[in-house]
Order: structure tokens, then sequence, then C-alpha cells
């Protein structure tokens, strides 16, 4: 690798994580209104509706972290969300009107979830490392709310949706 000067440190790096995954959160609200609508079952949009309060909430609780940093809340574009959305709404769109649709539904919002998973634990072990620990405290509140929905996604995945889409199937 080439030498050149890069003064980037971890506190940039938490920066830059900071703004990707708040690019994903607000783009996530603009999201969920629309899965929930394509949703056949009343629980599955029930979780998506529930989640959808949540996740402003995430928003928030973002913009809570920036001003702990003294930063202006800013997002960054996420290539990575704007791919699992992108191929969340394909299959809504290819899914349409039949009986595997909820279980299409909630497969997409569990990738979401995993991907917001992966980088709300990302962020708390750098924030812990930074020595922010108040920074932390308020993404541990978010990671949770984020492992509490995965888990009610599998729940739901395997009570209704999936067994719905099979026995249709058969
Ligand atoms: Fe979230
Ligand atoms: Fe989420």
């Amino acid at each position: 690798m080439p030498t050149t000067k890069n003064d980037k440190s971890l506190e940039d790096l938490f920066l830059d994580s900071l703004k990707d995954v708040y690019y994903a959160e607000k783009k996530i609200v603009k999201t969920l209104p629309k899965m929930a609508k394509a949703a056949e079952s009343g629980e599955v949009r029930s979780a998506f509706e529930k989640h959808l309060s949540e996740t402003e909430t995430h928003v928030e609780r973002l913009e809570k972290v920036f001003d702990i940093l003294g930063k202006p809340a800013r997002g960054k574009t996420c290539p990575a969300i704007d791919g699992i959305l992108e191929e969340g709404s394909e299959v809504m769109a290819d899914y349409k009107g039949t009986p595997a649709i909820d279980a299409a539904l909630v497969a997409s919002a569990q990738a979401v979830e995993h991907y917001e998973i992966a980088r709300y634990g990302t962020l708390i072990t750098w924030a812990k490392e930074l020595g922010m620990n108040d920074a932390a405290e308020v993404l541990k509140a978010t990671l949770g709310e984020e492992e509490a929905t995965d888990e009610a996604l599998s729940a739901l995945a395997e009570g209704c949706a999936n067994s719905r889409a099979m026995r249709q199937a058969a």
C-alpha cells in the first residue's frame, strides 16, 4: 500500500459510521409504512407500525449522539441499506397479492434489522473505546429494540407468514 498521509482516527470512523446509520434509519422511516401497507396479516402490519414509531426514536437518539460529539446531525449515503431496501422492494413487487407476501416482507425486514444490529454493536464498542459511555448507553437502547424486533419477526415468520405461504403453495 502506498504511504499517504492520513490522520483519520477512530473518532472519525465513529462519526462516519454514525452518519451511515443515520442515513439508514431515515430511509427505514420512509420504507416501513410501505411495508405495513403491503402486509396481508394484521400481525405483520402492526409489527411494522410498531417498529416505525421505534425507528423515529432511533433517529432522535442518533441526533442525541451527534450532539454529544458536538457535531451536526448529517447522513452519509449508505449503499448497504440502499441495496437491502432495493432488494426488499423488488421482492415486494414480485410477490404482491400472493400468499407468500408476508413471508417476503418479514424476510426483508429481518435483513434490515440484522444490518442495524451489526452497526449498533460496532458503534457501541467504539463509543466505549473512545470513553463515550453516555453515547454508548443511548446506542444500547436502540440496539435492544432492534434485537427485540428481530425476535418478534422470527416468531411471525415461524408462526404465520412462512407456514401460510407453504400451505398455499402445497
Ligand atoms: Fe433502527
Ligand atoms: Fe430497526
